[in-house]
């Protein structure tokens, strides 16, 4: 991590000054950049913790931030300790410690041993610009806290960053739901965050979501989650162009809009648009799409110079041919709609259980017509395996969507991300 002080800005800012406030300081609006109160808020951070309170966040203070931002700690037993003990001093549960290391005997602590300490605060941000980075870290903390999930890579991406999959469940009914094919639309990758860690949660306590039995569903279905279908997008939209950007001249050429890419990205780092990117119409929708001026690398809209030409939208269908999903659900904002249908080749049941979706979240359920459903992921896996498959646009506005509707959003969907495992 660089080194953040007062004038500092950007998504790292941003998620020091969502944690401050999570653990009690007022570092003032989350806005990313290192104003007066931020400052304020790290020096009393840094006395709190017997820090130089000089309010710059260097290598020290940042070695106390992190196991924070992780959610968890390692600590080593001490002569005389206790679960009990150690849960007060971290200001979490016993059960917590439980459940985050199951191969430790509470009534036979061992001197000396290291034991995952998960701090009583939630790891999932959700007011936040969610990076690539934010996402690793928050996908470690719960691994650490849960260590029932399993995490896994169904690819890497041109830049080469993982398409990180977490597996949710151990049920013969499986499920897939991915987020962020496009850049702009990176407010799925919490939806889909904020789910996992709701639901591990859920499992752990043996807890039921509004009215489900999670440890049923766990037992009944397996959910593969790839949160994030294209980082190196949502890093460009949210970190801007880096000067050692392998494609920094071509970025700059692509991006013949005059605006920034913060607001026009929607493509994967070679202006491949990933959702119009899969084998079903794609030599179709490629013609329409020269006509209309996508016939080449750009924001939005171009399909590449063949099916599955990128190595995100090869690594979904891959992942997607390796296993035997009953349902999908790809995440895109905005519109509050929910598509279910391509070429009517969907299953008569898909739209019974698009009703569903439609009631259980309140979004209009729809069919596209035209080209916007062409060689998108929904369209190539209804017409390859004719099941139930969906894309689900959350939100309503311009996007990137404000943050700020994260909490709707949610409370919209998580009744439908549970029901689409067992329906
Ligand atoms: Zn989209």
């Amino acid at each position: 991590m660089r080194t953040l002080r007062y004038g500092s800005r950007g998504t790292d800012v941003m998620e020091v000054q969502a944690l401050l406030a999570k653990i009690g300081y007022d570092p003032g609006p989350i806005d990313g950049i290192f104003g007066v109160k931020t400052q304020q808020a790290v020096v009393k951070f840094q006395r709190d913790n017997g820090l130089t309170p000089d309010g710059i966040i260097g290598p020290k203070t940042y070695s106390v931030l992190e196991p924070l931002l992780l959610g968890y700690d390692i600590y080593t037993i001490q002569p005389g300790d206790t679960l009990y003990q150690i849960a007060l001093k971290y200001y979490t549960s016993i059960n917590k410690l439980i459940t985050a290391n199951p191969n430790v005997n509470p009534m036979n602590l061992k001197i000396g041993q290291k034991i995952i300490v998960p701090y009583g605060i939630d790891v999932v941000d959700t007011n936040i610009d969610y990076t690539y980075e934010t996402m690793q870290r928050d996908i470690k903390g719960l691994k650490a806290r849960y260590p029932f999930l399993e995490v896994g890579s169904a690819g890497k991406s041109v830049l080469g960053r993982d398409l990180t999959y977490i597996k949710l469940g151990k049920g013969p009914n499986q499920v897939f739901y991915n987020g962020a094919h496009h850049s702009l639309e990176w407010i799925t990758v919490p939806l889909l965050m904020k789910f996992i860690e709701n639901f591990s949660k859920a499992y752990a306590e043996g807890t039921d979501i509004r009215g489900y039995n999670i440890r049923g569903i766990w037992d009944q279905s397996t959910i593969y989650i790839v949160p994030m279908v294209n980082p190196d997008g949502i890093d460009l939209v949210l970190n801007g162009l880096s000067p050692d950007n392998p494609y920094y001249e071509q970025l700059l050429q692509w991006n013949d809009t005059g605006l920034p890419f913060s607001q026009v990205w929607q493509a994967n780092i070679k202006g491949v648009d990933l959702n119009h990117n899969y084998n079903a119409l794609w030599e179709e929708y490629k013609k329409i799409a020269e006509d209309l001026g996508f016939g080449k690398p750009g924001p939005t809209k171009y399909p590449g110079a063949f099916a599955e030409s990128e190595p995100e939208s090869k690594a979904i269908a891959d992942f997607t041919r390796n296993h035997n999903f009953r349902l999908v659900l790809a995440y895109h904002s905005q519109g509050q709609i929910i598509y279910w249908n391509f070429q009517n080749l969907a299953p008569p049941e898909a739209k019974r259980i698009g009703e569903l979706f439609s009631q259980v979240s309140g979004y209009e359920l729809a069919e596209e017509y035209g080209t916007a459903s062409y060689s998108g992921y929904k369209d190539w896996f209804i017409q390859d395996y004719i099941r139930p498959g969906y894309t689900i646009e959350v939100g309503k506005g311009k996007n990137p969507l404000p943050i700020s509707q994260f909490d709707t959003i949610y409370d919209d969907n998580e009744e439908l991300l549970l029901l689409a495992s067992i329906v």
